[in-house]
């Protein structure tokens, strides 16, 4: 695990070892720790690293979403704030009872790549939710997470204005295809979501997965999808079949899913025409 320093006040592992990346911006007072992947060995280390470097202890936990790389290792903040939407913790106590059984998760370990990050695993829900938007002040330093769907209904962003620095979790693959094939992903609300990052004064992207960028990645994925939806919406409206407008998409150039996660490109654009010929 290597753990980067983006700038000072804020921290960050984008190197696939937590899975889900996960980031600390330092604030006056507190430390706030944005999701907790999928490693718990390392979590707790990412965690110890920064409360030791910084003299300063851990008040929060946020949650961008709700999927299994990005929260299963909140227990490693079982004594702090655990804030996330509404939404997201509603999927993640609809997961935890249908998806998250013990069974299932002895299956993960089986076939995770270091299997002893998910010992002892135990799901842990968050213990505070907002609708839309929450505000975290300490001093002169302000943090806002802000719902606004896309990825998932209940995604959101995490964004200090003071730092410059936005966490977009899983609306942003940096460098790789996303994964849009979830039961709430909307491709429109997924746009107007990197539109909102774009307009905000941002310097450093932190991406659910890939790598820390400037605005470039996120300029070329808006063009990507606003391509995508009138493409769709074109042929939907000269009453073309399902199968051809996937077709046609997924001519519409962008970078592949990362290796293993072929399968997503497809999943996604299918996903996508269900939501805009609905
Ligand atoms: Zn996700």
């Amino acid at each position: 695990m290597s753990i980067e320093k983006i700038k000072d006040n804020v921290y960050a592992v984008t190197d696939g070892s937590t899975r889900g990346n996960v980031a600390a911006y330092v604030l006056p007072n507190q430390v706030i720790f944005v999701d907790s992947g999928m490693h718990i060995p390392m979590i707790k280390r990412f965690r110890e690293h920064i409360e030791q470097e910084t003299g300063k202890k851990a008040s929060t936990l946020f949650i961008t979403h709700a999927h299994g790389d990005h929260v299963f290792g909140n227990q490693v903040f079982e004594d702090c704030e655990i804030i996330t939407s509404e939404l997201t913790h509603e999927a993640m106590v609809e997961s935890k009872e249908k998806n998250w059984t013990p069974k299932a998760i002895e299956e993960w370990k089986k076939n995770a790549e270091d299997p002893a990050g998910l010992d002892g695993l135990k799901i842990v829900l968050a213990n505070k939710t907002f609708a839309d938007e929450y505000e975290l002040i300490d001093g002169d330093v302000k943090v806002i997470i802000k719902r606004t769907g896309g990825h998932t209904e209940g995604s959101s962003y995490v964004y200090c204005p003071n730092y410059g620095t936005m966490f977009a979790g899983d609306n942003l693959f940096n460098h790789s295809f996303p994964w849009g094939g979830t039961p709430t992903s909307n491709p429109v609300k997924w746009a107007k979501a990197i539109q909102e990052y774009l307009d905000l004064e941002v310097e450093h992207y932190i991406p659910g997965h890939g790598s820390t960028s400037d605005k470039e990645p996120l300029e070329k994925f808006l063009d990507y999808l606003n391509k995508v939806i009138s493409l769709m919406n074109d042929l939907i409206a000269e009453g073309e079949t399902e199968e051809e407008i996937v077709k046609q998409a997924d001519k519409v150039d962008y970078y592949p899913p990362r290796e293993g996660r072929e399968q997503w490109k497809a999943l996604s654009l299918k996903k996508w025409y269900e939501v805009l010929s609905a």
